[in-house]
């Protein structure tokens, strides 16, 4: 579904990406974990085209996008990308956010409009939000409406940018649920997430990032339970 070949970025003379390999299967759960500053969202950011980078490519669906950025758009159709922030618009209803790219990125008729915006709000557990408004949501129900915008859009890969950091605690687990119940379904993901209970649970592997190398990676049980760095072992015994 995804894979990153030797991705390169730097901000000015600041390398933040050294060389990026990662290969992501259709259905794989990939959790990105790391100190603040190791790359992890800048990563993110390059899969979704939103930061050019130097070297390297990405290739999602078949589109490949490189330093020329000429498949852009169509890469982007392809990925969907969630952030903490979940920044809906205030003055449309749910139904409204959700329908807002369909209509005017794809031209989807009104009636299926309608019955997308059914779908994705039963798969975020929220079908009888469709006419509220954002402020009338907990911030974990926004958040969960951000992740239907994001679906109705069918991307073949779904980002995930710690999505549940700016929540209370009691809000974070509908979120993870809906998180976890979108990779039960099959969806491909790659998600940054503080949560190591969740990564553990949930990502068939887990990328542990450092200094703008993936520095360990591997299937989430072995990764968790026999780190074989000692800056993943530390990272592990702090962040726990
Ligand atoms: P965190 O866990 O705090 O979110 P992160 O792993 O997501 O950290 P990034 O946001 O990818 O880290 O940042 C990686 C490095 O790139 C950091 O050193 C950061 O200061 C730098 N950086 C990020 N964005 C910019 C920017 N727009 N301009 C210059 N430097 C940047
Ligand atoms: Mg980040």
């Amino acid at each position: 579904a995804l894979r990153i070949e030797n991705l390169k970025k730097s901000y000015g003379t600041v390398p933040v990406l050294k060389g990026i390999n990662l290969a992501v299967e259709n259905g794989d759960v990939v959790a990105v974990i790391g100190r603040s500053g190791s790359g992890k969202s800048t990563m993110l950011r390059c899969i979704n085209g939103l930061e050019p980078f130097q070297e390297g490519s990405i290739v999602v669906a078949g589109h490949r996008l490189d330093q020329s950025r000429a498949n852009l758009r169509d890469l982007r159709k392809e990925v969907g990308m969630v952030f903490q922030s979940y920044n809906l618009f205030p003055h449309l209803s749910v139904a409204e956010n959700i329908m807002l790219a369909p209509r005017v990125v794809k031209g989807l008729p009104r009636d299926q409009r309608e019955l997308l915006v059914r779908d994705v709000l039963s798969r975020v557990g929220l079908a009888e939000k469709a006419s509220a408004y954002p402020d009338e949501l907990s911030g974990g129900q926004q958040q969960r409406v951000a992740i239907a915008r994001s679906l109705a859009m069918k991307p073949k890969v779904m980002l995930f940018d710690e999505v549940t950091s700016a929540l209370d605690p009691e809000l974070t687990g509908e979120v993870l649920k809906t998180i976890a119940e979108l990779a039960e379904a099959g969806m491909t993901m790659v998600l940054v997430t503080h949560e190591m209970g969740f990564a553990r649970r949930v990502a068939t592997r887990t990328v542990f990032m450092h200094e703008g190398k993936i520095w360990e990676e591997g299937p989430s049980a072995q990764i968790f339970a026999h780190p074989a760095t000692p800056e993943l072992r530390s990272f592990i015994a702090t962040d726990l």
